[in-house]
């Protein structure tokens, strides 16, 4: 079995559960004794009652415990750390305060718009410190002076080094889809970043996925972490119906998506591919024949990144095509339809990738294309997450 995986692309974790050690709930936002202006940012935002993750993590992390807190896709992570922050900082000292990390520069853009609409009254200055863009400009505004850093680790690490980022006031250090900050591609920058703070800051990790290996690397940089952890086989949201469609051979995919292009854009949709060519190869094909698709990924200009970012976000386009760059905490609300025109190449960002609808409790749906080669992986992904994948019915858009 474990040959298998390991042919199937899959990593081998030690299976081996790691415990909650945490329970606490506070069901309401004027019971966490928030600023006053804070608590009317989290009202004028349009939140009533916090989320489970946000019951439980938030005064934890306001306290200054170091905090592990997974949750599942779309309840609502942003806000428990962005809360937690604007409520640690103090708004007289414009230095900055709370570092958070995130994986991609669309991730930070949009955690920094969270900060600033939820801290609106409080005038938190909070800047999204990302590759792509001008180095002077980066420059000019960290040292004009910052509340709050969001962003990419290599552009992070560049303005410390620059000496226009100073992180002697930083207290809280957040990683946001932690398990893929600590994973292979980005660890070593992590450290890097991380040994260039304070001693005694704070760490807070957040996903929804938080792989056995994962916890264990947190000993190394955490002192005693509360952890507030999903058991695996809750991880699959009720919300998101999955199904799969058998293509039987890789050539079939095409056709299939074109069948399926009326039901796809019945709202907005995203279609992931496992590579930057693959993703252009689609979006050519279907614009040939006509279809109205939008494609993004990490090799296109920042510029380029940001126009097919707002007109997604914005419903002017409603066909992204796309890479696992988008698999982790895009947040639009209106995608109800996720495809996987390829399996991913991990269990994790399974859990992602269908997670990029059904946000907050709303319906989604997850179309897996299956060639016969992937049926064994598909049975893996059901198994892992003790969850059902079930052959794609006629009336799919009934369910959309
Ligand atoms: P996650 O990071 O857990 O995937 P997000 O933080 O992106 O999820 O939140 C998903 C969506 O839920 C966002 O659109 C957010 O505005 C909304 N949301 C978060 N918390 C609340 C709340 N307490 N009440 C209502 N909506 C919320």
């Amino acid at each position: 079995m474990a040959d298998n995986r390991r042919e199937a692309g899959f990593s081998d974790v030690p299976e081996g559960e790691i415990e909650s050690n945490w329970d606490e709930v506070t069901d309401n936002f004027d019971d966490m004794n928030l600023k006053e202006e804070l608590l009317r940012g989290v009202f004028a935002y349009g939140f009533e009652k916090p989320s489970a993750i946000q019951q439980r993590a938030i005064l934890p992390v306001i306290k200054g415990h170091d905090v592990i807190a997974q949750a599942q896709s779309g309840t609502g992570k942003t806000a428990t750390f962005s809360i937690s922050i604007l409520q640690s900082i103090d708004i007289s000292i414009r230095k900055c305060q709370a570092l958070v990390l995130s994986p991609t520069r669309e991730l930070a853009q949009q955690i920094q718009k969270v900060v600033l609409a939820l801290g609106d009254y409080m005038d938190c200055k909070c800047h999204a410190c990302i590759g792509g863009t001008n180095v002077r400009d980066d420059m000019k505004i960290l040292e004009a002076g910052v509340h709050v850093v969001v962003g990419t680790p290599g552009r992070v690490w560049d303005m410390i080094n620059r000496r226009a980022l100073n992180t002697e006031q930083i207290k809280m250090f957040v990683l946001d889809e932690a398990d893929e900050m600590l994973s292979r591609g980005f660890k070593d920058q992590i450290y890097e970043v991380f040994q260039l703070l304070p001693p005694q800051t704070q760490v807070v990790l957040l996903s929804a996925t938080m792989p056995p290996d994962v916890l264990e690397v947190t000993k190394n940089f955490m002192r005693d972490p509360i952890r507030i952890l999903v058991k695996r086989d809750e991880l699959t949201l009720e919300g998101i119906k999955q199904f799969y469609v058998s293509v039987e051979k890789e050539e079939w995919k095409l056709d299939t998506l074109c069948d399926l292009y009326e039901t796809v854009t019945i709202t907005q949709a995203i279609i992931f591919c496992n590579t930057r060519r693959k993703v252009d190869w689609l979006t050519e094909k279907m614009q040939s024949r006509e279809f109205t698709v939008s494609a993004m990924h990490g090799e296109m200009t920042q510029g380029e990144r940001e126009i097919i970012m707002r007109e997604f976000r914005s419903g002017s386009s409603r066909v992204l095509i796309t890479t696992d760059l988008l698999a982790r905490g895009i947040d639009v609300q209106q995608i109800s339809l996720v495809i996987n025109y390829d399996l991913p190449a991990n269990r994790e960002n399974y859990i992602h990738r269908i997670g990029r609808g059904g946000r907050f409790g709303r319906k989604g749906v997850a179309i897996n294309f299956v060639t016969n080669d992937d049926v064994r992986m598909l049975r893996d992904i059901e198994q892992f997450y003790n969850t059902q994948i079930e052959e794609m019915p006629m009336n799919i858009a009934e369910l959309i």
